[in-house]
C-alpha cells in the first residue's frame, strides 16, 4: 500500500502552530515511507472560512519547508483539494446512506433541539439527538419537503454496544454508542459537516494514515460507522498529543503566541521552529536537541511519539533559535539580518512615515526602532503619563486586543475604524483611548503614525505586543475573564 498522508486545516483565522505541528508529522511520515503528503483545505464552514486565511496557511507551511505533493494550488490526481468544491460528491454518498437506512432526514427545528438538550441536561444525561425523525415514513418526508421545510441528514447510530478502534499510539480504544450523537452529515444549506467530508475525502483521496490532533479521538466512532456503512476500509489512525502551555493547559494564544506568522515576523528561523516542533512528543534515538528535517526523516519512527502533552516553551524555542543563529556562516548571517530588519520592501514602507519627521538621518533608528525590532518590557509606570485610571487602561488594552484578534482585513483604515468603535463603546475621547496604545506598540509615549505602524508590524506581532503588555502590567486571567464579560456585548456583536 502506498503511504498517503494529509493535513487538512480549516481556513479560519491565522495559521496556527498546531497546524504546523500536525503537518510536520504527516510530512515526515510520508517522506519516511516514500509516500505522498497532501494538503486539503476544509472550508465547509462557509461563514468562518476566508481566502486570506487559506493563502496564509499555504505561505506559512511553505516558509517552514513543509511542501506538499498535492493540494489546491498545485492540483493532483485526487482533486479538487478544497472541500467547498466537492459539495456534489458528498451529497451522492449521503443519498446512498439514506437509501441504505444508515442516515435519515431530520426536520427538527432549532427550538425543539434546544429543548431536548435542556431536558437531557436537567436529567444529567449526555446531550444528543433523541431520534425524533428516525421513524418518518417516506411519504411524510416527501410532504415536508414539498412544503419547503428545512432539513438536514443525520447519521444512524446503534442503540447499544460500543465502537472499538485502534490508535497506533494508544492501542485499542472503546467508546459506547450511547455517547455518540446522531451526527448531522449534510447541513440545511447542502454543505457537508466535517465528519461527512473527512471520511469521504480521506477515502477518495486514498489516505492511508490519518495523523491529526488527539482532540479528534472522540469523533472516530462516527467516522468508523461511516466507513462501515459505505463499505470502505478505514485508514490507520495516529492521534498526536495536544501541544500545551507551560502550565499544562491546552496551547492558547493568551499564554503563548500561537500564530505561525508571529514566529516568522519576530526573528525566528524556520529551521529552528521546525526543529523545536519535532521535539514536541518525539525525540531522536540519541536524545539530541538539534537536528534538521532530513535527519528527522531518516530516524523517524511514529511508535516513538509519546502521548504525554508536550509543553511548548518559548524560552526553549528561543534557545534553539539562538543555536541556529550561531550556526549561520558570516554571509548567511548578513543575509538573514538584512531580511529580518533591513528588508528594502519594509524600509520603503517606513520611509513615508519618517521622511517629514527628521532633520538628520541618524534620527531614523531612534524613531523607527520598534518597527524594525522588538521593544523593551513595559511596566505600569510606563502608562502614567496618560493620566488615565489603571482600570481604564486595562479596559482599553483588553478591548483593543480582543477586537484586533477578530480583524481579518489588516489595513490601517480598518484598524482605525475598529479603534474608533472601541473608543465610542468605552465612551472615551479617541486621543485618550490611543495614549496607552502608543506605549504598547512602540514602547514610547508617542510613535510614528500608529495605524500605519500596526499595519506594517502585521497582526501577529501587534497582537503579541498587546498580550505581552497585559502580562507585564499584571492583567491576570481572572481580570481578563471579568473584562471579557463586561465587554461581551461589543466583542460578540
Ligand atoms: N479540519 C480539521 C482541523 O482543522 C481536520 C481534522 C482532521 O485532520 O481530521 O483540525
Amino acid at each position: 500500500m502506498k503511504v498517503r498522508t494529509r493535513v487538512a486545516p480549516s481556513p479560519t483565522g491565522d495559521p496556527h502552530l498546531g497546524t504546523a505541528y500536525v503537518a510536520l508529522f504527516n510530512w515526515a511520515f510520508a517522506k519516511k515511507h516514500g509516500g505522498s503528503f497532501i494538503l486539503r483545505i476544509e472550508d465547509t464552514d462557509q461563514v468562518r472560512s476566508t481566502k486570506g486565511s487559506e493563502v496564509a496557511i499555504l505561505e506559512s507551511l511553505k516558509w517552514l519547508g513543509l511542501g506538499w505533493d498535492e493540494g489546491p494550488d498545485c492540483g493532483g490526481d485526487f482533486g479538487p483539494y478544497r472541500q467547498s468544491e466537492r459539495k456534489n460528491i458528498y451529497q451522492q454518498y449521503a443519498d446512498e446512506l439514506v437509501a441504505k437506512g444508515k442516515a435519515f432526514h431530520c426536520f427538527c427545528s432549532a427550538e425543539r433541539l434546544n429543548q431536548v438538550r435542556a431536558d437531557q441536561r436537567a436529567r444529567k444525561e449526555t446531550t444528543r439527538y433523541d431520534g425524533h425523525c428516525l421513524s418518518l415514513t417516506e411519504s411524510e418526508i416527501k410532504e415536508k419537503k414539498q412544503k419547503g421545510e428545512s432539513s438536514v441528514i443525520r447519521l444512524v447510530v446503534p442503540e447499544e454496544g460500543e465502537s472499538t478502534f485502534t490508535d497506533r499510539l494508544r492501542g485499542e480504544i472503546s467508546i459506547p454508542y450511547q455517547q455518540i450523537d446522531m451526527q448531522v452529515l449534510i447541513k440545511a444549506d447542502g454543505m457537508p459537516t466535517y465528519h461527512m467530508a473527512v471520511v469521504v475525502d480521506d477515502h477518495l483521496m486514498n489516505i492511508s494514515h490519518v495523523i491529526r490532533g488527539e482532540e479528534w479521538i472522540n469523533s472516530v466512532p462516527k467516522h468508523k460507522l461511516l466507513y462501515e456503512y459505505l463499505g470502505w476500509p478505514m485508514p490507520e489512525l495516529i492521534h498526536l498529543p495536544l501541544l500545551r502551555n507551560p502550565d499544562q493547559s491546552k496551547l492558547s494564544k493568551r499564554k503563548n503566541p500561537t500564530s505561525i506568522g508571529f514566529y516568522r515576523d519576530s526573528g525566528f528561523l524556520p529551521k529552528a521552529l521546525v526543529n523545536y516542533l519535532c521535539l514536541m512528543g518525539w525525540s531522536m534515538p540519541d536524545e539530541r536537541d538539534l537536528f534538521d528535517l532530513e535527519e528527522m526523516v531518516s530516524e523517524f519512527d511514529e511508535n516513538r511519539i509519546s502521548t504525554g502533552g508536550p509543553i511548548f516553551d518559548l524560552n526553549k524555542l528561543s534557545w534553539i533559535n539562538g543555536q541556529y543563529i550561531r550556526g549561520l556562516s558570516h554571509d548567511e548571517f548578513v543575509e538573514e539580518l538584512i531580511r529580518q530588519i533591513a528588508d528594502p520592501e519594509k524600509i520603503s514602507q517606513i520611509v513615508p512615515l519618517i521622511r517629514d519627521r527628521i532633520e538628520r538621518f541618524d534620527e531614523v533608528i531612534s524613531k523607527a526602532d520598534y518597527l524594525l525590532g522588538d521593544i523593551a518590557s513595559l511596566e505600569s509606570s510606563d502608562y502614567e503619563f496618560s493620566d488615565l485610571p489603571e482600570e481604564l487602561i486595562h479596559q482599553i488594552l483588553f478591548i483593543a486586543v480582543s477586537s484586533l484578534e477578530q480583524l481579518e482585513d489588516w489595513q490601517k483604515d480598518s484598524i482605525f475604524e475598529l479603534f474608533s468603535r472601541c473608543a465610542k463603546y468605552l465612551d472615551l475621547d479617541f486621543k485618550k483611548f490611543m495614549k496607552p496604545i502608543f506605549v504598547v506598540i512602540s514602547g514610547k509615549k508617542s510613535s510614528l503614525p500608529a495605524f500605519d505602524s500596526m499595519a506594517l508590524m502585521g497582526k501577529s506581532v501587534t497582537v503579541s505586543r498587546f498580550r505581552r503588555a497585559m502580562d507585564h502590567i499584571g492583567i491576570s486571567g481572572k481580570k481578563r475573564k471579568k473584562l471579557e464579560k463586561e465587554m461581551a456585548a461589543f466583542l460578540n456583536a
